[in-house]
């Protein structure tokens, strides 16, 4: 997941979203193409489990404190943020706004 790495828009095909510019959108925010301005965001269906994720977090952090303290918190941390970031990255499509 190299930095430089760009994402195409489904637009006009070109490299125009950085691969961070996508983890911090999320559904329902939009980003402009550089190339031929098309509004561009993520799909919302795809998006829904990152987002169920999301609010499970905080649960699983305060469960895994409770249990294991600190380190076990620091795990469901990484866990949750690297899958969340995974998944975003490589199974959520960039969608066209009409
Ligand atoms: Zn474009």
């Amino acid at each position: 997941m190299a930095r430089t790495m760009k994402l195409t828009c489904p637009n006009c095909n070109k490299p125009s979203f950085s691969a961070w510019r996508k983890q911090l959108i999320g559904p329902g925010r939009t980003m402009l193409c550089e190339h031929c301005g098309a509004r561009v965001s993520l799909s919302k269906l795809h998006a829904v489990p990152a987002l169920m994720m999301g609010f499970a977090y905080p649960v699983l952090a305060i469960l895994a404190l409770a249990e294991a303290g600190f380190p076990g918190l620091g795990i469901v941390t990484v866990l949750s943020l690297g899958s969340m970031g995974l998944y975003q990255h490589y199974l959520v499509p960039l969608v066209v706004c009409d």
